[in-house]
Parts: structure tokens; C-alpha cells; sequence
């Protein structure tokens, strides 16, 4: 029997995988994913700030509705640790109620599946990518039991992508040598819908805001101390969490469960090979501190799907070459210059000594009082400006 063939296909069914695999369907393309795990095992403790250009997508995805106990956070603060300069940013500079969202990705994940499923889209699950024959007018996809073909793959199946080492595409990294550490925890004071952020000679440690006063922190730290805090009884972690924290929000009086995640910076030389894209981490991965990761995943999904069907519009071929060249025109430059700022933030902020702390700290409080720059970094970094999607424009 032949293979069944798709418009599409797309390897990964996680954030970006799945914004992809709606997008594609919305468009009005025959999409299929696969997906290695069982729908509806659990998440792994991650949260995301969603930007507004995620939420416009999302929302006309028609995903937005299932999203339950997304946290609006309104203003950020960033300060040095040791009583340094603090920036803040605030919504109202930009004349927005909010700069994002803070959400568990499971919960995005389940909602951007069934949305994907009302519109359409067909899944092969558990199942996982194994091999790969590209040619010249579609791809055929080994799954172990079954194959198929499809007129464009989209690979989406995360920072150890195969479909990325099937094409023999390589990349650049860097190992930060630290672990972020996940957890939700209960603060003693309301965190008032404001993104916190400490920045620490080992790496910064966040506090983000959650329905019900709860905060999910994000603590990227070197790895030796990673695996002590991890280790560590909850009291003495709570301890720990709350000094390296500066009390800025009191006790810590709960921590839930603990995750460790490895930290690194990858760069895929190429997004594309004939009849492959890559998209979000499968194509790039940053350090967490700015919360942009998932949101240049979206981007890179739902700019893909645009430039596609832009080109099957006009009758070509909307997995080609031109489409793939497009595509990547449109997202390496930009994700590589958030890639730039965030890991000159990284190493700005890990650089010792006393005359690098005052130039730092120089730096943050002359960024804190130039209204024009903050506006730019807030309009960029929330996603009210840019080279954005469609699907990202203001909804009426
Ligand atoms: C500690 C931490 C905090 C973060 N905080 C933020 C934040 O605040 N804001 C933000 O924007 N980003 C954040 N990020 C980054 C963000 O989590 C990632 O960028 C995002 O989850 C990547 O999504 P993805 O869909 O590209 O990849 P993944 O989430 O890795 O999904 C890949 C999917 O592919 C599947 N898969 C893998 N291999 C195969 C195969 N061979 N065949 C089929 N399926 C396969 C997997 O099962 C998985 O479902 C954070 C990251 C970390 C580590």
C-alpha cells in the first residue's frame, strides 16, 4: 500500500509543532502530526511568559479560550543582586494593559490540540520520526511501523532534533553550564501582577506571576549549585530561595515539586533543507532569562505557514525552495539578534569585579531613564512591533 500523503507534516507536537500544525490547517492545508508522547501525559513543570504577538496568535487560533489561569503580568522588575540598579518596565508606557502572560506550557499544549483538532489536523501518536528520504517534489517520513509522504515537513521535535540531524543540518552551541530550576512557589506578599527578576553573579533568578498570589520561579544557576538546591529538604530550599530572592516578596511559605533543566544556546546553521523546515527549538535554543524561547518558536510556526500559503495562493508550490529561502530570510536575522542580546546580557551579568558592577550598573539605571529606549525594548520584547505575522496583528 502506498504511503498516505499530507500537504504537511509536522515532527513534534509541542508548542511550536502544534502552532505550526493550526496554522498550516487555518490556512487550509492537509496536516498531519507526530508526536512522541501519548496525549495527555503530563507536563514537565515549565511555564512561559507569552508575548502579545503569542496571545494574537493563539487567539486566532482559536486556542486562546482553553488556555485556563493565564496570569497577566502588567510591569517587570530587574534588578542587580547586592542592592545594585534596578530598570522597570511597565505596560502603560506602551499604552497596554499587559506585556504578556505567564502560563504552564502543558496547559497551552492541550489547548493548542484541540484547537488544532477542530481544525483538522490528523495525528500519528505515539510515534516517532526515524528516518528521512527527501526528494525532489515531497518527503517520505519513517515512523518504524508506517511511513508517509508529505509535500513539506516541518521539524519541531525540540532542541535534540532528529529530523534536524537526519538533514545532516549543524549547529553552533554553547553550554551556559547551568541548570534553571522550576518550581511554583507561595510568597508571604501578592506578587501584583509584576515579573521579577534578580540577576545573581551565578544567573538570574525570576519569580513569575500566577493566578492566587502563587509565583513559578525560574532559577538558572551553575550546575553544582543547581544539584545542591535540588537536593536540598523543602525547608532549607525555601530558605535558600528567599535570600538569593533579597525577601523582596517575604518568607517563601511553599515550594511544590522541583525540576532541573540543562541550559545551552543553539543555533542551527540553516532552517531548511529541500522539503524541511525547522522551527522553534529544533532550530534555536536561548537562555530563558528574557522568556523569549517559545515566543520565536511561534513566530518562526506562524511566519512559516504565511509565507506557504502565500505561495500556494499564487499557485507555487508552498514547500519549495523559495518558500524554505523566504521563511528563513524572515526569522534567522531576528532570532539571531535576540539570541545576541540575551547572551550578552548572560555574560554581562556573570562578568565579576568591581568596575564591571559600576559600568553595569551605570548601564541599568541610564536604560531605566531613557524613556525612548525602554518604550523600543518594550514594544520589541512583548511583540507589539517587529517583522511579525499576520496572525500576530491587533485584533479588532
Ligand atoms: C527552564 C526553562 C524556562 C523557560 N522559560 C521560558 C519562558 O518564560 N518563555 C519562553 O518563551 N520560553 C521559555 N523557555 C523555552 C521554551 O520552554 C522552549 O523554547 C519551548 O518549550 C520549545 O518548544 P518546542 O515545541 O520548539 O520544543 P519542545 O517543547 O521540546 O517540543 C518538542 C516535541 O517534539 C516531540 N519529539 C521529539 N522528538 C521527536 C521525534 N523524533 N518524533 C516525533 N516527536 C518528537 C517531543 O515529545 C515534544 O513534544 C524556557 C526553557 C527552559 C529550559
Amino acid at each position: 500500500m502506498p504511503a498516505e500523503r499530507y500537504d504537511v507534516a509536522v515532527a513534534g507536537g509541542g508548542l511550536t509543532g502544534l502552532v505550526a500544525a493550526a496554522c498550516f490547517a487555518r490556512a487550509g492545508f492537509e496536516v498531519l502530526v507526530v508526536e512522541g508522547r501519548e496525549r495527555g501525559a503530563e507536563g514537565d513543570g515549565r511555564v512561559s511568559a507569552l508575548t502579545v504577538a503569542s496571545e494574537r496568535i493563539l487567539r486566532r487560533l482559536g486556542a486562546w479560550e482553553g488556555i485556563t489561569g493565564a496570569a497577566p503580568f502588567r510591569r517587570m522588575r530587574v534588578w542587580e543582586a547586592g542592592g545594585g540598579a534596578e530598570i522597570r518596565f511597565d505596560a502603560a508606557a506602551v499604552g497596554a494593559e499587559h506585556l504578556g502572560h505567564i502560563v504552564p506550557n502543558q496547559v497551552v499544549v492541550e489547548a493548542l490540540e484541540a484547537a488544532a483538532e477542530s481544525l483538522g489536523v490528523a495525528w500519528i501518536r505515539p510515534a516517532r520520526v526515524s528516518g528521512l528520504a527527501l526528494g525532489s517534489g515531497e518527503a517520505t517520513v519513517d515512523l518504524g511501523a508506517t511511513r508517509i509522504r508529505a509535500g513539506l515537513l516541518v521539524g519541531a521535535d525540540g532542541a535534540d532534533s532528529l529530523v534536524r540531524k537526519l538533514t545532516g543540518i549543524p549547529v553552533r552551541g554553547r553550554d551556559y553550564g547551568q541548570l534553571g530550576i522550576v518550581c511554583s512557589v507561595r510568597p508571604e506578599r501578592h506578587h501584583r501582577d509584576i515579573a521579577w527578576q534578580v540577576a545573581r553573579p551565578a544567573g538570574p533568578l525570576a519569580f513569575l506571576p500566577l493566578p492566587d498570589g502563587l509565583c513559578s520561579i525560574v532559577w538558572s544557576t551553575e550546575r553544582a549549585h543547581a544539584e545542591h538546591l535540588l537536593a536540598l529538604a523543602d525547608e532549607a530550599f525555601r530558605h535558600e530561595l528567599e535570600a538569593a530572592f533579597e525577601r523582596r516578596l517575604g518568607a517563601v511559605e511553599w515550594a511544590g515539586p522541583r525540576a532541573g533543566f540543562p541550559l545551552r544556546a543553539i543555533r542551527a546553521a540553516t532552517y531548511s533543507a529541500p522539503r524541511v523546515a525547522l522551527v522553534g527549538d529544533a532550530a534555536h535554543t536561548i537562555h530563558p532569562l528574557a522568556g523569549q524561547g517559545v515566543n520565536l518558536g511561534i513566530l518562526d510556526a506562524a511566519v512559516l505557514a504565511e509565507v506557504a500559503a502565500e505561495a500556494a495562493g499564487r499557485g507555487r508550490d508552498p514547500g519549495g525552495r523559495a518558500v524554505l529561502e523566504r521563511y528563513e530570510r524572515r526569522r534567522k536575522a531576528h532570532n539571531l539578534a535576540v539570541h545576541c542580546a540575551v547572551d550578552g546580557f548572560d555574560r554581562l551579568y556573570r562578568a565579576g569585579g568591581a568596575p564591571v558592577r559600576a559600568i553595569r550598573n551605570a548601564g541599568l539605571a541610564a536604560t531605566h531613564r531613557l524613556t525612548p529606549l525602554k518604550r523600543r525594548i518594550i514594544l520589541h520584547a512583548s511583540g507589539f512591533a517587529g517583522d511579525l505575522p499576520a496572525a500576530a496583528a491587533p485584533l479588532d
